[in-house]
């Protein structure tokens, strides 16, 4: 059943539902649909689309953490019109089965080797495997310098040199750091064992996820650095990318019309959504250079030191009918007035309600919306135990004072995420419930 075919009356609220172009989910804004591309796009293109989304949407954008371009606020009518109107674009679009890539892949100097072939003939040879759930994923990471280790996948396939020869390391669950090793193959042997692996989780069912087979299996022993997509890259073909992205993931169309029209007079010649809600534009190094003057001077993240992007926020109160606070104001303050403890140790999570749409993972630290307080969860995701209940008046405040205990209990070298567990919940608790 489609999301489209299902009551209105009954959003599908659930952790998983998949919000793809043919099948928009809904949301508390209208219906959010997916424009799911596997490769850049010019600008002009971009743009047009932005287009549609004021058409047949609210006008409302998100670039989601794992990189996806989202189009909020349609309606039954409208969502239809726009799959069709995308489709007429000819734009790469994915379908089936999500096998990611690094969005830089293949113009990484640094990369062990690139991975689109591998992941080209996965996506072939799984083709016709029905019956996987409907979020799994495959990543094959060439072990660039920009990677995707922080993203959850059920399979992930990194590159790795063994005696000259490349291998792959084939990852169960989690993200790079906390998935199980699965096996290390040559490649014709890594393609067969991940098709055998999609096979298997077919099998059991379409709730089934890359985890499940992951028990008794090994932790990985090895994960690289990766850097933000927030910066200049210089490509070896001796073009740049420049990471650019709206705060908290979600803008109007008309900003990233101005942006997208910006490229397009600096002879920018391509753009593709990629990790931590970033968009990275392709071309001269001066032309990046001008672009990111001019999306830093209209709000848009251009830094990995920007506070905002240390900030997981859902779309909250109001735009979301779930939200009971409003998490992209209390993010905005909490970047200016708390800047030192978002040191980029960890995503400070703001969610509107426990579904925690922003940030599936644990994290250091949430504000979670709740019917009549805002609960503070330490460690754990939105759902988790709450070390303390505030009101909702009290939201910055108590953050402050948060940030101001992190501040004077800092031990030298130590960043904020480990002071934050050191100190722990029940110090914690004193700070932000004073006397
Ligand atoms: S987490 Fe945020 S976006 Fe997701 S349902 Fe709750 S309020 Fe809405």
């Amino acid at each position: 059943m489609t999301a489209l075919a299902r009551d209105p009356a009954e959003p599908d609220m659930r952790r998983g539902a998949c919000p793809a172009l043919s099948a928009p989910m809904m949301t508390g804004d209208g219906l959010l649909a997916r424009v799911p591309l596997t490769a850049s796009i010019a600008p002009e293109q971009l743009a047009d689309l932005c287009r549609l989304a004021m058409r047949h949407g609210n006008g409302m954008i998100d670039i989601s953490a794992r990189g996806n371009l989202q189009i909020r606020g349609l309606s039954e009518t409208s969502a239809p019109r726009l799959e069709a109107e995308v489709r007429a674009m000819d734009l790469p679009l994915r379908d089936g089965l999500a096998v990611e890539v690094p969005p830089l892949a293949g113009d990484e100097a640094t990369e062990i080797v690139d991975p689109r072939p591998l992941a080209d003939a996965i996506r072939d040879r799984a083709r016709d495997i029905k019956g996987l759930a409907p979020k799994m994923s495959v990543i094959v990471d060439g072990a660039g310098r920009l990677t995707l280790s922080g993203l959850i996948a059920d399979i992930r396939l990194v590159a790795v040199e063994a005696d000259s020869e490349i291998l792959w390391k084939i990852l169960l669950g989690g993200t790079e750091a906390s998935g199980r090793v699965f096996n290390v193959l040559r490649e014709t042997e890594a393609i067969e064992a991940t098709v055998s692996l999609l096979e298997k989780l077919a099998s059991l069912g379409s709730d089934a996820r890359g985890r499940d087979l992951a028990s008794g299996l090994p932790a990985n022993d090895f994960t690289a650095a990766t850097i933000s997509p927030f910066t200049l890259h210089a490509l070896s073909n001796g073009t740049f990318a420049t990471g650019l992205g709206p705060a908290f993931g979600q803008t109007h169309a008309g900003n990233l019309i101005a942006l997208c029209n910006e490229a397009t007079r600096l002879e920018i010649s391509a753009v593709k959504p990629a990790l931590d809600h970033s968009l990275l534009f392709f071309g001269s190094e001066t032309a990046c250079r001008t672009l990111t003057a001019f999306a830093d001077g209209n709000g848009f993240v251009t830094s990995a030191a920007d506070p905002r992007g240390h900030i997981a926020a859902c779309t909250g109160h109001p735009a979301c009918r779930s939200g009971t606070i409003a998490t992209h104001e209390i993010a905005t303050r909490a970047a200016s007035e708390c800047a030192d403890l978002l040191d980029g140790s960890f995503k400070l999570h703001v969610s509107g309600c426990t579904k925690g749409c922003a940030r599936p993972q644990a994290t250091a630290l949430t504000l979670c919306g709740m019917p009549d307080h805002v609960s503070l969860i330490a460690s754990a995701k939105a759902s988790g135990q709450p070390f303390a209940s505030i009101a909702f008046a009290d939201t910055n405040a108590t953050l402050r004072r948060l940030a101001a205990l992190v501040g004077s209990e800092r031990r030298s070298g130590e960043n904020s995420a480990a002071c934050l567990a050191r100190i722990g919940p029940d110090r914690l608790c004193q700070a932000a419930i004073p006397g």
